[in-house]
Order: C-alpha cells, then structure tokens, then sequence
C-alpha cells in the first residue's frame, strides 16, 4: 500500500498540490481526474520520486521508484533506435531474460522503425510494452489513453484488469472522465492540486456530474445561442 499524508508542492511560489492525503491499494485501480494544469503530473512525479515536496509519501513493500513502471504522458525515445532495440535496451537494463520480445508486440507497433519517427500514441504504446515487460509492483500511467486508438484503448482496458487481477497497485490519470470510469475501482478529481472529491463506483456518476457543473458552469448559456 502507498500513503500519501500531507503532500504539498510549490514550484516557486506558485502552490501546485495543496495538502494531499491518499492511499493506493494493491489489486486496485484508482484514478486521478481533473482538467489540464491540476496538478496529475505533478503528483505523479512526487510519488515516483522525480520531483521533491513536502509531506510524506510511503510503501510498505520497498522503495517506490525500483518498483514502479511509470508512463509518462510524452514518453520520448533515443534517436536513432528503432522500436525492439528500445525495448531491448530495457529489458538489458534490468537485467531481464526474455524469449523473443517480437512476441510481446501487443499493440502490433512496426518494431523494425526508429522509434523517433513514431507517432505520439505508437510512442506511448512503446513505453507501455516496455514498462509491462519490467517485473514492476506499481503502475502509474499518466493519461494512458490520451492520443491511442480504439483498439488499443480496448488492449490498454484489458492489460489494466490483467494488472489487477495479478494485485498490482495501478494509479492512472485522464482528463477525461469517461475514460476513468469504466476502468476504475476509486477515482479522485483533483482541482487546482486540491483533492476535492473521492468517489467509488457507486458515486461516479454524481462526480462526473459534478466536474460538468464546475467545467460548464453558466458559460454556454452566455454564448446566447439561437
Ligand atoms: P496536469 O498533469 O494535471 O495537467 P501538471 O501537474 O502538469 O498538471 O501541472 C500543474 C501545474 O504546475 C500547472 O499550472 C503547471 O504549469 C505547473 N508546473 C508543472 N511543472 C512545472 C515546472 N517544472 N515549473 C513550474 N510550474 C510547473
């Protein structure tokens, strides 16, 4: 389990997430919701230890950055190499054995491509192949299913149950509701890097009605369409 207590973080005098409190389960996925500029990033990169704060962030089960697989939401590569010498190089890395890694091509990428000429979702789905051929305990995605296609939205819903049925603890983010709500046991909408309402399956409905009414607001009826 990881407990969030009290975690704020400032970049200058500019307060990005105020006074988080938050626990992340194992064989649980939990999502963080909340517009561009909330804060998801941010946290995410307290939690993997990329960026410093203040409070304390803790796991029972080791130290969270040799554990954690973490998708960023751009991931990039290195120039030059194509798809199967990036995952190559990580599997090299970490010391992990596997048979013929053209069999984990699950999203069906041309692995025979530099990976610097892939499109941002074909990037993304690299890294994913990646950090799911590393033995991690702990997933964080940020907005998996921003810029991928359909099937590959429907692949992501299933290696993400998958993860959970194996007990991982997952933390995904999106800044798009819909995406969250089929896929996750708890979600958390974050608003200006305030939690500002948890909700699980039973209460998501009222939550995305909520993120509607703060989002929309008045601000179409001023439009005075006719
Ligand atoms: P989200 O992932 O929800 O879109 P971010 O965590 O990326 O939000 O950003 C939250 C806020 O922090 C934004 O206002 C962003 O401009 C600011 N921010 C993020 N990274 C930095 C940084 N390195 N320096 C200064 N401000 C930053």
């Amino acid at each position: 389990m990881i407990v969030i207590k009290s975690l704020n973080k400032s970049y200058g005098n500019k307060i990005v997430l105020k006074d988080i409190n938050l626990s992340f389960k194992r064989g649980e996925i939990v999502g963080i919701v909340g517009e561009n500029g909330a804060g998801k990033t941010t946290l995410f990169k307290c939690i993997t230890g990329l960026e410093n704060y203040q409070g304390s962030i803790e796991y029972d089960n080791g130290i969270i950055k040799n554990t954690t697989g973490f998708l960023p939401t751009n991931p990039y590569s290195l120039s030059r190499i194509t798809g199967i010498e990036y995952l190559q190089l990580l599997v090299n890395a970490r010391k992990i054995k596997t048979s013929n890694l053209k069999d984990k091509n699950i999203f069906d990428l041309p692995l025979n491509q530099f990976a610097d000429t892939y499109s941002n979702g074909m990037m993304k789905k690299l890294a994913l192949t990646g950090i799911l051929l590393q033995d991690k305990e702990i997933f964080i995605l940020d907005e998996p299913f921003n810029g991928v296609d359909i099937h590959s939205n429907i692949m992501i819903k299933e290696v993400l149950s998958k993860l959970k049925e194996l007990d991982k603890i997952i933390i995904i983010s999106s800044h798009i509701f819909s995406t969250l709500n089929e896929t996750c046991d708890l979600l958390h909408y974050l608003k200006n890097g305030e939690i500002i309402r948890s909700a699980d399956r039973s209460e998501f409905e009222m939550v995305e009605d909520e993120m509607k009414g703060s989002i929309i607001g008045n601000r179409i009826d001023k439009l005075g369409l006719k």
